[in-house]
C-alpha cells in the first residue's frame, strides 16, 4: 500500500503553528514510508476563501521545505461531489430537512432541559413526497443530512488514541449540504479521501467526532475508510489553549529570526515522547517519526524552547546555506567563528561589525592600559596569533586567567564575551588589532 497523506487547510487565513504541526506530521508520515503528501485546498466556502491565503499557504510550506507531491482544490471538484451525492440520494443515505436554525436551537434546548443529549430527532424523515412538493411550491429549499446507520456500530483503531467506539444512536445525522447547495466540510472531504487514495488521515483531536460520522460515509461511498490518527491539541507554554498560538504565523516567526529548520525540528517532536533533534534535514526526522510515540496529553508549544532549538540549528548551519544572508565580505572562516555565538542569524552582522570595526571599547584602568601597551608590542612581533600573544604576555607579566584575557578581549572587540579569540583575532587582522590595542592603551 502506498502511504498517501494530505494536509487540507481552508484558505480563510494564514497558517499558524498548530496547522503547520499537522502539515508536518502528515509530511513525515508519508516521507517515512516513501509515500505521497498532498496539499488539498479546502475552499468550498466561496465567501471566506481567498486566493491570497492559498498563495500564503504555499509560500509558508515552501519556506518550511514541506513541498507537496500534488495539489488539489475542492472548488474544482464540485462535479465529483454532485455525482457522489446523487448516488447517496438514490441510496437513501442523505435526506432533505427544512428546520431553521432557530427551530433546531429550540429542539436542542428542550432536549437539554429534559436532561437528554441534543440529538436531531429525524423529524424530516417522516415527510412524505407530497410534503416535499408542497414545501418546494412554498419556496422552501431543503438542506441535507447524512443518514447514520443506527445498526452499524462505529469503530476504528486510532493511530494515536487506540480503539475508538461510537454509538451512532448517540449522534445527530450530520448536515452535509446547505439549502443553497453549498457543501459542508464532511462529505466532500470523505469523497476526496477516497478519490485521492488517501491512506492515512492524521489531524487534530477536534475532528474525532467528524471521523465518527465519516467512517459511515466511507462505507456509504462504497469505500474502505483510511487509517485515522488524531493528535492532542497544541497548548501554550502555560498549558492552556492560547490565543497567541492560534494566530502565531510563519511570517512572524521568520521576522523574529526563527529558521524553518527550528520550526520543523520542534514541531516534529511536539506531543511525542521523543527528544527534539535539531536536524537540518527533515528527512532525518522522518526516519524516526512514530505515531506510537504520541501521547494523549495536550502538546505544549513553548517559544523559549523554539528559540533554543533555533540557536542549536544555527550552530549547525553550513556557510553555503546562509552565505546569501550574511553581510558582504563575511566568509566561511568568519561564519565558523561567529556561528556558535548566534541565537539568530541577524546577529552575525553585529559580530561582523566587531571584526571589521569600528568598535567602541570600554575605558581601562591605568594598570590595564600599560598591559595593553605591552600587548601591542608583542602583537607587533608575533602577528595575529592569539596563542602566541597570550603565551608571551603570560610569561612577561605573570598574568593568567581573566586579568590576562579580559582586557585583551575588551580592547580588541569592545565586548566581554564572544567568539573564540583564537579564531576571531586572525579575522580582525594584525593591523586593525594593533590599532585597537594602541587606542585602548
Ligand atoms: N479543512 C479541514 C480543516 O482545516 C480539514 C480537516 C481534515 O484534515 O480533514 O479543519
Amino acid at each position: 500500500m502506498t502511504v498517501t497523506t494530505r494536509f487540507a487547510p481552508s484558505p480563510t487565513g494564514t497558517l499558524h503553528v498548530g496547522n503547520v504541526r499537522t502539515a508536518l506530521h502528515n509530511w513525515l508520515l508519508s516521507k517515512q514510508a516513501g509515500g505521497r503528501f498532498l496539499l488539498r485546498i479546502d475552499d468550498t466556502d466561496k465567501e471566506r476563501s481567498r486566493e491570497e491565503y492559498v498563495e500564503a499557504i504555499r509560500a509558508d510550506l515552501a519556506w518550511l521545505g514541506l513541498v507537496p507531491d500534488g495539489e488539489e482544490r475542492q472548488s474544482a471538484r464540485f462535479d465529483l461531489y454532485e455525482h457522489e451525492f446523487q448516488k447517496l440520494v438514490a441510496a437513501g443515505r442523505v435526506y432533505r430537512c427544512y428546520e431553521t436554525a432557530q427551530e433546531l436551537e429550540l429542539k436542542r434546548k428542550v432536549l437539554l432541559g429534559r436532561g437528554l443529549p441534543p440529538i436531531y430527532d429525524r423529524a424530516a424523515l417522516a415527510l412524505s413526497e407530497a410534503d416535499h412538493v408542497a414545501k418546494a411550491a412554498a419556496g422552501e429549499r431543503p438542506h441535507w443530512r447524512f443518514l447514520l446507520d443506527h445498526d452499524q456500530p462505529i469503530e476504528w483503531t486510532d493511530g494515536i488514541r487506540g480503539p475508538q467506539h461510537f454509538d451512532p444512536r448517540q449522534m445527530s445525522d450530520p448536515v452535509v449540504r446547505r439549502a443553497d447547495g453549498s457543501w459542508l466540510y464532511m462529505l466532500p472531504s470523505a469523497i476526496d479521501d477516497v478519490d485521492m487514495g488517501i491512506s492515512h488521515v492524521l489531524r487534530g483531536e477536534d475532528h474525532v467526532s467528524n471521523t465518527a460520522a465519516q467512517v459511515q460515509m466511507f462505507t456509504a461511498l462504497g469505500a474502505e475508510a483510511p487509517k485515522f490518527a488524531h493528535e492532542a491539541l497544541l497548548v501554550g507554554a502555560e498549558g492552556k489553549l492560547s490565543k497567541r498560538l492560534g494566530s502565531l504565523g510563519m511570517a512572524e516567526l521568520r521576522e523574529s529570526g526563527i529558521e524553518p529548520q527550528a520550526v520543523i525540528a520542534l514541531l516534529a517532536r511536539l506531543g511525542t515522547s521523543d527528544p527534539v533533534d535539531p536536524a537540518l534535514d527533515a528527512d532525518a526526522l522522518a526516519a524516526n517519526f512514530n505515531l506510537a510515540h504520541f501521547g494523549r496529553a495536550p502538546a505544549r508549544f513553548d517559544e523559549t524552547e523554539l528559540a533554543r532549538v533555533n540557536a542549536a540549528i544555527i550552530h549547525r548551519l553550513p556557510f553555503a546555506a546562509v552565505a546569501h544572508r550574511l553581510p558582504a565580505g563575511m566568509d566561511d572562516a568568519a561564519w565558523e567563528t561567529i556561528r556558535p555565538n548566534l541565537a539568530r542569524l541577524s546577529e552575525a552582522a553585529d559580530w561582523w561589525q566587531v571584526v571589521t570595526g569600528p568598535i567602541a571599547a570600554p575605558a581601562q584602568s591605568d594598570e590595564d592600559r600599560a598591559y595593553l601597551a605591552a600587548a601591542a608590542a608583542v602583537l607587533e612581533q608575533v602577528g595575529a596569533d592569539w596563542a602566541a600573544l597570550t603565551a608571551a604576555l603570560k610569561e612577561q607579566t605573570g598574568r593568567k586567567g581573566k586579568p590576562l584575557f579580559l582586557p585583551l578581549r575588551q580592547a580588541l572587540t569592545g565586548q566581554d564575551h564572544g567568539p573564540e579569540m583564537a579564531a576571531l583575532l586572525p579575522l580582525i587582522g594584525q593591523d586593525a588589532a594593533l590599532e585597537r590595542l594602541r587606542a585602548a592603551a
